[in-house]
């Protein structure tokens, strides 16, 4: 229960209103302007200091106001974010800007342009005291210059908005690395969903821009639920537009999703974890954070939708393994200003969606069955709609591309099936001694939060760890588009795959050796 937030408190943010009402000469009074301030807790020496006004909800857009001290001329420019982690999308939310201006201590209006569309040029950084802009959602925007998944946008409406801090808070180009410390005003009865630790002042407060970029926030008219698996508290915050979802009714599909994770990785990996849930009009699927997921679903009873939320639920979460605990340093440094690509898609998202069945089947969640039913899908999907020149290297270093956009989507169908396939493969090396379950836990072990192995070095890295045939597996199926080896691979495992269909079915007497390879394939050992 150690997140339950108690609401309701409007913080006094310190904008001092400051009327100075002197008779001149005919009588008139004489009014300064309000000279907005940054609270007397904030040392704005150690922290960009935030206020969001949600008070404030005309015009579809945030109403921004950054506190600064100190800046140079290496600080000029302020920068919004091209793209986010997670999203392998160009998202360019300096187009929803509007109305960018910058002040000095006495709120006296200074020079800013525009030089990209990501980028404002502060002419007087030295004396820039306070920077105010408006930042539309991304949710209503009528023709996006580039499409944004709802998950990775902004909303904001009567009763809740939906925050992805990455869309609504630039930084001060040199300033990354700084503390950045956010006041929300908001109506009393909002309630406030985040991973983002709130100090005795209620401000939410990052340690840096990536963990400001890695915690959005859902707030408003919601609902809250918590669930506690050994030394990890589970969070669940729920908006519904017609209230007939419930964080309650969604608590029972996520303990089982935590239970399958913990079967799989042996403990959860955090000691805290946040799922945001927006059921609204459309469902458009999840996006994973370190600590939090949001996830966007169509308003219907969560019993009519329960596969889907539980899968969904089990992929985000996985997301703490990979990219989280094993990733690139193109991952852990994330460049906010030049989307540049990792080639390792076919690990963040491939094997996360692997996992999200593999776990759910092990701990018995989920039949045989309808794992293969799944599995079939994928390959039916990969066979048939998407481009089979296209490797999963190239899905992942086109990623950020017009063409590499069309073709992105693969990696959960065709990213998956490749994992699957992998997973066999090193059951087979290893005598049944050691899978991709096995082989994700040792990476774990050997990189974790903090160390980063090298995007180009990596695939020697994991042949290095595994067995030498593990090289031509990569050469084949990762880095080229060598057709798929269904039938040779699922045998290995007594499953049987038929071409005309892509159906998988268990073949009805297997050899010893197949029962033996699906006895190690089919648990957590
Ligand atoms: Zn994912």
């Amino acid at each position: 229960m150690k997140n339950l937030r108690f609401v309701g408190i409007i913080y006094f943010l310190g904008f001092s209103v400051i009327f100075s009402c002197a008779p001149d000469d005919g009588g008139d009074p004489i009014v300064e302007p309000d000279i907005p301030s940054s609270p007397a807790s904030v040392s704005l020496s150690e922290a960009v200091f935030y206020n969001v006004n949600l008070n404030d909800r005309t015009g579809d857009s945030f109403k921004v106001r950054v506190f600064v001290e100190g800046l140079t001329d290496a600080n000029a420019i302020f920068q919004f974010a091209a793209t986010a982690p997670g999203t392998y999308d160009r998202l360019n939310f300096g187009t929803y800007v509007n109305d960018f201006r910058a002040y000095n201590e006495d709120y006296e209006s200074l020079g800013v342009s525009k030089l990209s569309t990501n980028q404002w040029q502060l002419e007087e950084p030295n004396n820039t005291a306070i920077i105010e802009y408006e930042i539309r959602e991304t949710w209503d925007e009528i023709n996006p210059v580039d499409f944004i998944y709802r998950m990775g946008g902004t909303s904001i409406e009567e009763d809740h908005s939906l925050i992805n801090t990455f869309a609504v808070m630039g930084y001060p180009t040199g300033l990354k690395e700084k503390k950045y410390i956010i006041s929300i005003d908001r109506p009393a009865d909002w309630l406030i969903g985040t991973a983002l630790p709130e100090n005795d002042n209620g401000y939410y407060v990052a340690q840096d821009y990536d963990h400001l970029a890695d915690s959005p926030l859902l707030l408003g008219d919601l609902t809250n639920a918590t669930i506690s698996i050994d030394q990890t508290d589970i969070d669940i915050w729920t908006y519904s537009v017609t209230d007939v979802n419930t964080s309650a009714d969604i608590k029972y599909q996520i303990e089982e999703v935590m239970y399958d994770a913990k079967a799989f990785l042996e403990e959860l990996p955090v000691d805290n974890y946040t799922f945001l849930y927006h059921f609204g009009e459309e469902s458009a699927g999840a996006l994973e954070h370190s600590y939090s997921s949001v996830h966007v679903m169509e308003d219907i009873p969560v019993s009519q939708q329960s596969a889907w939320i539980k899968y969904v639920a089990a992929h985000e979460f996985f997301h703490i393994i990979t990219p989280l605990n094993i990733h690139s340093e193109i991952i852990e440094d994330f460049n906010f200003v030049n989307p540049t690509p990792s080639r390792h898609l076919w690990l963040y998202e491939g094997v996360t969606d692997w996992a999200a069945w593999l776990m759910r089947y092990r701990n018995s969640s989920i039949g045989l069955n309808y794992l293969l039913e799944e599995f079939g899908f994928k390959i039916n999907v990969n066979e048939n709609y998407f481009d089979k020149s296209y490797s999963l290297t190239d899905i992942s270093l086109k990623s950020y591309t017009e063409e590499g956009a069309e073709q992105y989507s693969n990696v959960y169908y065709r990213g998956a099936i490749v994992a699957a396939l992998l997973d066999i493969r090193l059951l087979e090396l290893s005598n049944g001694e050691r899978g991709l379950r096995e082989v994700m836990l040792e990476l774990v072990e050997r990189y974790g939060p903090e160390n980063e192995f090298q995007d180009d070095q990596f695939f020697d890295v994991f042949v290095a760890m595994t067995y030498p045939e593990i090289a031509d597996f990569i050469e084949n199926y990762i880095q080229g588009t060598t057709d798929l080896p269904y039938q040779e691979y699922f045998n290995k495992i007594g499953i049987q795959y038929d071409p005309a269909t892509y159906a998988l079915t268990p073949v009805s007497d297997p050899t010893a050796e197949q029962q033996f390879l699906f006895e190690r394939w089919r648990s957590n050992f």
